[in-house]
């Protein structure tokens, strides 16, 4: 059970009474230490790259300082601004992206999406990294198969899972993308034989900002929020998203939507 939080004041009212005011403050409490944790987390997240940005862009100007400029050194820093601005240019995206699903509204009017589709354009999009890491994506499973909701954002969801599968396995690796039905659901698992995720991490990397290897995530350019963004989505929709995982072996994250819309009960 949840602690009770209950403010209690006395409050003068004159005429020699008190009255007592008492609130339950336990969901309020927790609502702003969430949204204060989330705030300085998005601070410290952006500091990074804007104070990288300003040593670098320092070291450049020292770099064509003094008439004789050292070229190798100017095009080093400059690889790693452009680098630093592509980080800080994802973070941006995806905060946008997150403050978008996380919303309390309901779906905006779901419709039937081709699941063929989805699959085809999430393909389509991680096709650069893929090849990048001679990765094969296989698509495997049921065709013709339809979800409710909002195509846009179903893409999206699967799009994080492809691009982790993609960003933590090794070079020449296969990544699986199956869809399957069953009574009242469809399933999109993306398996992937990459470096894995230890135990004690798996509860929490759907948490904003949770990297199991910060050193490795930020290596392949993650910002922490992809699946946030994933588990949002999935319970827009009605849905889940669950992993199982085995380090050094591989992950599967299973993405479950509902076939029908609500509205057809
Ligand atoms: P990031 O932008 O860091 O990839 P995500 O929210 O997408 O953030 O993922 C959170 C963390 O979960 C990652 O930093 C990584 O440690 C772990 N992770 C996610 N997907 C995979 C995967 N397919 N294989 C191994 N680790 C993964």
């Amino acid at each position: 059970a949840e602690p009770l939080g209950v403010h209690v004041r006395a409050v003068d009212i004159g005429g020699g009474y008190v009255a007592v005011e008492a609130a339950d403050v336990t969901e309020a409490h927790r609502v702003a230490r969430v949204r204060r944790d989330f705030v300085a987390n998005v601070s410290h997240e952006l500091k990074t790259p804007v104070g990288a940005l300003q040593l670098l862009s320092e070291a450049l100007q020292d770099a064509l300082n003094g008439g004789d400029p050292d070229a190798e050194a100017v095009t080093r820093f400059a690889d790693r601004i452009r680098h630093e601005s592509a980080r800080l240019s994802r973070l941006v995206t995806e905060l946008l992206e997150l403050s978008k699903v996380q919303g309390a509204d309901p779906l905006p009017d779901p419709e039937p999406c081709s699941v063929d589709r989805i699959v085809a354009e999430v393909i389509d999009r991680s096709r650069t990294a893929s090849a990048a890491k001679d990765i094969e994506i296989k698509v495997l499973g049921d065709r013709g198969l339809v979800v409710y909701g909002n195509e846009g954002q179903l893409v999206t969801a699967v799009a994080n899972l492809v691009e982790n599968a993609v960003a933590y396995s090794p070079e020449g690796t296969r990544v699986e993308v199956e869809v399957g039905s069953g009574d009242e659901a469809v399933s999109l698992v993306v398996r992937d034989e990459g470096i894995g995720i230890e135990a004690r991490d798996l509860d929490r990397i759907f948490e904003r900002f949770y990297r199991a290897d910060r050193a490795r995530s930020r290596q392949t350019g993650g910002t922490g929020l992809g699946l946030a963004i994933v588990k949002h989505i999935a319970t827009n929709h009605g849905g889940r998203v669950d992993v199982t995982s085995t380090v050094g072996k591989g992950s599967t994250f299973t993405l479950r939507l509902p076939s029908r819309s609500s509205e057809q009960g």
